[in-house]
C-alpha cells in the first residue's frame, strides 16, 4: 500500500520565558507570530540592561520583517532569503541602537528562528548563537543547529569531546552573535518535518541544566506543549536555574 505523502501540516506552538532562579533580569525574548508561521528565540547579552533591549530589538525586527507575512506558495529558497534579509536587519537595527545609546555599547544576542512553510512539509531555520533548535522524531532526538561557541569549535577539530565541552570554563564564550559588524551570514538549513514531530527552540539556559539524554525523557512523555513547556522550565530550575531559561514548542499534526 502506498501511503500518501504528507503535503501540508498543522503546527501547534507554545513558549515559555523564565528569569531562572538567580539572574536579576530575563534577557531572553521569544517570538510566536502563527500567523506568519514564524518562530523565534533569543538571548540577549550586554551589561546595564542591555542584553534585553537586544534580543528585544532582534525580535521586533524579525516580527516587522514578516508584517507582510510571506506567501503560502513560498518554498525554502525564497523563505531562506527572506529569513536571512530579516537576520541582516535585526543586525543592523542592534549596531545603530548601540551607536547611539553608550549605555548599550556592546550589546549582542543570539537569535534562532524557525519558518514553517505551507506548501511542504519543512522548515527553514536560520541561527546564529548558542541557542537551538531540536526535532523529536519517533524517539530520536537531533540537535539541528551548530552552537557558535569556542567550546563547538574546538569539537569540530577533535581537540575536545563534547562532554569536555560542555563542563569547559569557556563554555559560554560565543565567536558569532548579532549585534557586531563581522557576524556574517546567519546558519540556514532546510529541514522535513512529518506529522507527530516535535520541535524545540530554547535558550542556553535549558541545555546548560539539561543533558541532551534529559531533554529526551522530557520530551517524550507525550504531554499537551503547555504542561511539556513548564515541566521543561521547572525541571532547568531544578537543576539550579543558573540563567534565564526559554523554550519554544512546536508539534507538527496533519492539516
Ligand atoms: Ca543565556
Amino acid at each position: 500500500m502506498v501511503v500518501p505523502r504528507v503535503r501540508s501540516i498543522r503546527w501547534h506552538s507554545f513558549s515559555l520565558t523564565d528569569r531562572g532562579l538567580s539572574r536579576r533580569r530575563n534577557e531572553d525574548a521569544v517570538l510566536e507570530l502563527p500567523e506568519a508561521r514564524l518562530y523565534a528565540v533569543a538571548d540577549g547579552m550586554g551589561g546595564h540592561r542591555a542584553g534585553d533591549v537586544a534580543s528585544r530589538l532582534a525580535v521586533d525586527t524579525l516580527a516587522a520583517c514578516f508584517e507582510r507575512p510571506p506567501s503560502p506558495r513560498i518554498r525554502a529558497p525564497a523563505l531562506t532569503g527572506r529569513l536571512l534579509e530579516a537576520f541582516d536587519r535585526a543586525n543592523g537595527a542592534i549596531l545603530d541602537h548601540a551607536s547611539a545609546n553608550p549605555s548599550c555599547n556592546g550589546m549582542g544576542t543570539t537569535l534562532t528562528a524557525v519558518a514553517p512553510l505551507a506548501s511542504d512539509p519543512q522548515c527553514v531555520i536560520a541561527h546564529v548563537g548558542d541557542s537551538r533548535a531540536y526535532r523529536l522524531r519517533a524517539g530520536d532526538l537531533q540537535q539541528l543547529t551548530r552552537d557558535h561557541t569556542w567550546v563547538q569549535q574546538q569539537v569540530d577539530t577533535g581537540m575536545l569531546t563534547p562532554v569536555e565541552a560542555r563542563h569547559h570554563r569557556l563554555s559560554s564564550v560565543l565567536h558569532r552573535v548579532l549585534g557586531t559588524t563581522a557576524v556574517g551570514p546567519a546558519d540556514t538549513l532546510v529541514v522535513d518535518t512529518e506529522p507527530g514531530d516535535l520541535l524545540l527552540l530554547c535558550s542556553d539556559g535549558l541545555t546548560n541544566m539539561l543533558d541532551d539524554a534529559a531533554l529526551l525523557r522530557l520530551l517524550s512523555a507525550g504531554q499537551p506543549l503547555d504542561v511539556l513547556g513548564r515541566r521543561l522550565v521547572d525541571a532547568a530550575n531544578e537543576q539550579g536555574g543558573l540563567d534565564n531559561i526559554t523554550v519554544l514548542l512546536l508539534r507538527a499534526e496533519p492539516a
